[in-house]
């Protein structure tokens, strides 16, 4: 194991321990940097404090992705290690220092030392589990394309009591623009792109993996189900809107407001393909002959499947076979895993 410093000025930890003669080479990957904790009264326990409370372990980043870097040394431990009997493959690993922050350092450390790298197969450990106690091997990840969307109606603000009610709101039409986005159920609704495909993986259930973040009376949304949702079509979510925060407004209309749109891409659909029906859909839906720009930001394709590389014995051939099956009978892959990045990583054409 070495560090090493990657063109941005952080640091990957790189290491090799060669197999078996005539073995195949596994890489495997993780990231050890984290989001930034952002307002440190939010938190309950201290951000940077690993922090035990009813039998789970709390901190800045420890399931993403410290928690996988522990995957990774307690699985290389029960295959031997280097003191014990031995890996039965050669093994390369990387863990990198600049995922989160989306600064590219693996990037282009990559075609300066290619042979850190070179591997017969590449496991990305950077995913999570379906659910707790649920070993999951993601075979597929949806793309993202995001754009930021800019509507113009006035030359200036105006004043919301001499000229409120004829006067074109940027606010009034952006928002009647992004509530084009979704049907009256919740679901994504990009004109031209299909939203009704759907998961055959045997979850046809409408249970959230992990049940967190919802309060009770709050409905999912949507008609599918969550692994329809989730892995099989388009999801849009509004990431941020500029406009006059509440603290500070004041009564003005709006001439010129943007938001930043995030569209996951599901297996099937290009990227591109729908980077250029979001663009066309967010112009159409322009009221009062508001004027909308579309800046694209990123679009990167779904990746996967990768069924030959899952183990050839029990579940794993089963549900290789599951996948091959699904692709050659829809020409999509079916089995697929949401992607978990920040919208900090989209810039830089990666899925997980
Ligand atoms: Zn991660």
């Amino acid at each position: 194991m070495r560090r090493v410093t990657t063109p941005d000025g952080t640091d990957a930890v790189v290491g090799h321990a060669p197999g078996p003669e005539g073995a195949p080479t596994v890489l495997l990957y993780c990231h050890y940097d984290v989001q930034p904790p952002l307002d440190d009264a939010a938190w309950r326990t201290p951000p940077f404090e690993l922090t035990e409370r009813d039998g789970r372990w709390y901190g800045r980043g420890a399931a993403d992705c410290k928690g996988n870097i522990a995957m990774h040394l307690t699985a290389l431990r029960a295959l031997g290690g280097p003191e014990g009997r031995g890996f039965p493959v050669s093994l390369k690993f990387v863990a990198e220092g600049s995922e989160e922050q989306g600064t590219g350092g693996l990037e282009q450390l990559v075609p300066l030392q290619p042979e850190l790298f070179a591997a017969d197969t590449l496991l990305v450990c950077d995913t999570g589990n379906f659910a707790l106690g649920l070993p999951t091997a993601t075979t597929s990840l949806r793309g993202l394309t995001n754009v930021v969307v800019t509507v113009s109606t006035l030359k200036g603000e105006m004043h919301s009591g001499m000229f409120g009610g004829p006067a074109p709101d940027a606010l009034a039409a952006l928002v009647r623009i992004l509530d084009s986005l979704r049907d009256e159920h919740g679901n994504t609704v990009v004109k031209g792109l299909p939203g009704d495909g759907s998961w055959e993986g045997g979850l046809s259930g409408r249970a959230v993996p992990h049940g967190r973040g919802r309060p009770r009376r709050v409905s999912l949304v949507g008609t599918g189900s969550v692994a329809d949702e989730l892995w099989a079509r388009p999801a849009v979510t509004v990431l941020g809107i500029d406009c006059p925060p509440v603290v500070g407004s004041s009564a003005a209309i709006q001439a010129r407001v943007r938001a930043r749109v995030s569209l996951r891409v599901p297996p099937g659909i290009d990227a591109d393909d729908a980077l250029r029906a979001l663009t066309d859909h967010l112009a159409s839906a322009a009221p009062w002959g508001a004027r909308v720009e579309v800046e694209p930001e990123s679009a990167a394709s779904p990746s996967g499947p990768a069924p030959t590389a899952l183990p050839t014995g029990h579940w794993g051939r089963r549900s290789a076979r599951r996948t091959a099956r699904t692709w050659s009978s829809r020409g999509r892959a079916v089995r697929s895993r949401c992607a978990t990045c920040s919208p900090h990583t989209s810039r830089r054409r990666r899925s997980p």
